[in-house]
């Protein structure tokens, strides 16, 4: 993406909060609806992502693709909204994670409880909904010891970053199996730098660092399909999975309850919950016993399991599978890496607080 200069990014981090919620909706679909037309060769399918890693063995039993359901609750409306979504996921035979912004709202210790019992996954999702962490490196060392204080509270393991900044050396501060604040492609993110890859892959330490597990999203956010393309249908996912599927790659959904109607008239930042659970259905009718569907702490173990036969953690993000020089991974340089035309809103509801 082009550089940005970086007096103008906080200029613009300043003045975001008296630009109405409705009108930063606006422009952001404006610039969106125009991208996607130029990034059409690599969204919602980026045809180089799906090359498989070296010494791949396969998915567990034998299955075709692996699929990890998970969840970002971005506010109060969506921790609210949390068990209807369990309880949709449980009735189809499905199970997934749920990142909490731990800072941003109270996350209810019963709702915590009531998740593992029943078989779902807790993760930490930023302590404040913005872009705060990411502003430099001693804040990022600062938040990360509050986090890994949440990730030890909630026997945690996993961390998105809000907004899905990522940046792939900081985040050894952070005490995870799994990090999952990347995508294989997603030209709509603020921070829009893909990975280009349908596979996990091991972000190795140092001798200090034991490094960690990168699980990138690599179907398209609820966000982007249905509140910014106000699509009608769920045919982008059903696409986009077919193609994982063909390529044996890992499906990764990362949905919203916050943006999920579960009843009621629509708002302007919702979208029928029934979209969702037409894609469950249609992966359970579609790829019946094809598809591998661990939680993502589940995936991040069989990764770094040797015993599992896939000899995996001797690979490197950044030569094993792209080739890439550290500057592409949103490293020192990270204000650079920022598309503003990308950031009028985030994948957030409420308007104060985000990036
Ligand atoms: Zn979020």
């Amino acid at each position: 993406m082009k550089p940005i200069n970086e007096k103008f990014v906080n200029s613009y981090y300043l003045l975001k909060p008296f630009i109405p919620r409705m009108l930063q909706i606006g422009l952001r679909r404006a610039f969106a609806a125009r991208k996607r037309s130029v990034y059409q060769d690599i969204w919602p399918i980026d045809p180089k992502a799906c090359k498989k890693p070296e010494k791949w063995q396969g998915w567990p039993g034998n299955k075709r693709f692996a699929l990890v359901l998970t969840h970002d609750v971005d506010t109060f409306r969506g921790h609210e909204r949390c068990e209807r979504l369990m309880r949709l996921e449980e009735r189809l035979g499905f199970r997934s994670s749920f990142n909490f912004v731990a800072g941003e709202y109270k996350v209810s210790p019963t709702l915590r409880r009531n998740l593992t019992e029943r078989g779902f996954e807790v993760g930490v999702h930023g302590l404040f909904h913005n872009r705060e962490l990411y502003k430099s490196r001693e804040n990022f060392r600062k938040h990360a010891l509050q986090i890994n204080k949440y990730l030890k509270e909630w026997k945690s393991v996993g961390f998105r970053s809000p907004c899905m900044y990522h940046n792939l050396e900081w985040m050894h501060d952070l005490h995870i199996a799994y990090d999952a604040s990347t995508f294989d492609t997603d030209p709509f993110e603020p921070q829009p730098d893909g990975v280009g890859t349908i596979f996990p892959f091991h972000v190795k330490g140092t001798s200090d660092q034991k490094g960690y597990m990168e699980l990138p999203y690599t179907l398209p956010q609820d966000f982007t399909l249905f509140i910014l393309f106000r699509e009608k249908n769920i045919d982008t996912w059903k696409k986009k999975i077919a193609w994982i599927a063909e390529h044996g790659g890992m499906a990764l959904l990362n949905t919203h309850p916050d943006y999920m109607n579960f009843g009621g008239k629509i708002g302007p930042e919702e979208y029928r919950a029934g979209y969702y659970e037409e894609f469950l259905k249609h992966v359970e009718h579609e790829y019946k016993d094809e598809y591998w569907s661990p939680l993502p702490h589940e995936m991040a173990d069989f990764w770094l399991n040797k015993d599992s036969g896939a000899d995996l953690s001797a690979l490197d993000a950044k030569d094993a599978f792209l080739g890439k020089d550290a500057g592409s991974w949103g490293l020192p340089d990270q204000e650079k890496n920022i598309d503003l035309e990308n950031a009028p809103v985030t994948l957030c509801a409420d308007s104060q607080s985000h990036i």
